[in-house]
């Protein structure tokens, strides 16, 4: 059977807007990886009668309902109260919890003073299963009552999101005899909608596995998942279907289950003994930045430079000035050049150049904004991509790197490097 879960959070600050919701969030992608699916997302303020309600509108549409928030000593935290009369069940005193909770402040919190209401905390929903709080006081804990499991979880991320993975997903796992194994496919240089138009047949004709896009950051991803009663089992019912995908998406796939696509670079680059450099002006160093993010990258990636003035392309790349002013600082020659010079100074294999406007404004020559050239110098060509990256300057500068770190993936998997579909 399928589960739908609900995520309740609690807090009048997450309504004034003066934080977001980040444990949602969290918990809803923790809960994708579980299968599980999430409907509605709903926020309620401190106030135990319009908690009461949202809890009775929840449990008719979700059969998990999962709180945060409200766990804690202070009297505005009311949700074990709430909670456990929602459901009739009684608040008994935990004696495990409340040693904890004293071993807490004893060993952890020298400087505070335990009170009364810290004991407030071990009091939990009778027949509970409680979750051990690692990062704090407050106890989570999950019942099952009226056919809905409850969950309730801490506020604060750094306690709620490890109470989620170390004692929440258990128990939800528990809830299925069913593995899940999912495998992310990380696409670039193809938008979400030609993925989407591609695949939509093999999407809409799955039922297990399931095969769901998500954009991020400049890139696509797909997930493929299944079930079944065996983590073996449900590779075979995926491997024909990551073929599939294969077949329809070709190599503008750049890994699966890979992280980035720098750690696809990184790989690739060790494999084969090459070695890269990086000269960057409007990425101001971005492309160096993702590849030294990954220990161990001096192997093969020599350094970079970040030459934002005209002249220090000049001065520090060995850049034409000449070349600059006839051609303009933005212009393929000159991203050409750079690459060239990096790959000199460093004595590299490779090299990057990019040059390009991330905006807001354009530059006196009227380029407009989003114009980058990205080159790669090899030993035997240099190898150009003029893009229109858009408006947002963040934007323009990570997709400006990703295109600089797939055009030396495609390089080394001898893909054509200057081509990518729009
Ligand atoms: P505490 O013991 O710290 O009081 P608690 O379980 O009672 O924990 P809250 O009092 O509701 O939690 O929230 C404590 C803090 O945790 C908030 O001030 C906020 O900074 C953070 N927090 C609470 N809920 C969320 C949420 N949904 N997303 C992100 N941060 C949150
Ligand atoms: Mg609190």
């Amino acid at each position: 059977m399928t589960h739908t879960a609900e995520i309740i959070s609690v807090g009048t600050e997450l309504l004034l807007g003066n934080i977001a919701n980040t444990d949602a969030q969290d918990i809803s992608q923790m809960l994708s990886e579980l299968g599980i699916n999430v409907y509605y997302h709903t926020v309620v303020g401190d106030n135990p009668e319009r908690l009461k309600a949202a809890v009775a509108v929840a449990k008719a549409r979700a059969d998990i309902l999962i709180t945060t928030g409200g766990l804690g000593p202070t009297c505005d935290d009311l949700t074990k109260q709430t909670l456990a009369e929602a459901f009739g069940r009684k608040l008994v005193f935990d004696e495990t919890e409340a040693r904890e909770i004293r071993d807490y402040f004893a060993t952890r919190l020298h400087s505070h003073r335990m009170t009364d209401n810290n004991y407030r905390q071990a009091y939990l929903p009778e027949g509970c299963v409680p979750f051990h709080n690692d990062c704090g006081t407050a106890p989570g804990c999950a019942f099952e009552a009226e056919g809905v499991h409850v969950l309730m979880l801490p506020g604060p991320p750094r306690e709620c999101v490890p109470m989620f993975r170390q004692c929440a997903m258990p128990y939800l796992r528990r809830l299925s005899d069913l593995e899940l194994v999912s495998h992310n496919i990380h696409i670039f240089g193809l938008g979400e909608s030609l993925v989407e138009d591609r695949l939509r047949d093999t999407m809409l004709r799955l039922e297990n596995p399931t095969l769901a896009p998500y954009a991020k950051s400049g890139e696509v991803r797909l997930r493929v998942t299944a079930r079944a009663k065996t983590d073996a089992e449900a590779e075979q019912l995926m491997a024909p279907v990551i073929a599939e995908v294969r077949e329809k998406i070709g190599d503008c796939i750049y890994g699966i289950d890979t992280d980035t696509m720098e750690n696809t670079v990184l790989g690739l680059l060790r494999e084969r003994h090459v070695t890269l450099a990086s000269a960057e002006s409007c990425t101001g160093g971005l492309v160096s930045k993702r590849m030294t993010d990954l220990p161990g990258a001096s192997e093969v990636f020599l350094g970079g430079a970040v030459t934002y003035a005209p002249a220090s392309k000049t001065a520090i790349l060995g850049v034409s000035a000449d070349l600059i002013e006839n051609d303009g600082v933005v212009s393929p020659s000159v991203s050409q050049a750079m690459a060239q010079g990096v790959r000199a100074k460093f004595g590299s294999d490779l090299g990057i150049g990019i040059t390009g406007i991330a905006g807001p404004s354009s530059d006196e020559s009227g380029t407009p904004v989003g114009t980058v050239f990205v080159s790669l110098a090899t030993h035997r060509a240099v190898y150009t991509r003029k893009l229109h990256l858009g408006h947002d300057r963040d934007r323009v500068r990570v997709s400006a790197a990703n295109h600089a770190l797939d055009m030396v993936r495609r390089f080394l998997t001898d893909l054509p490097v200057e081509e990518w579909e729009k």
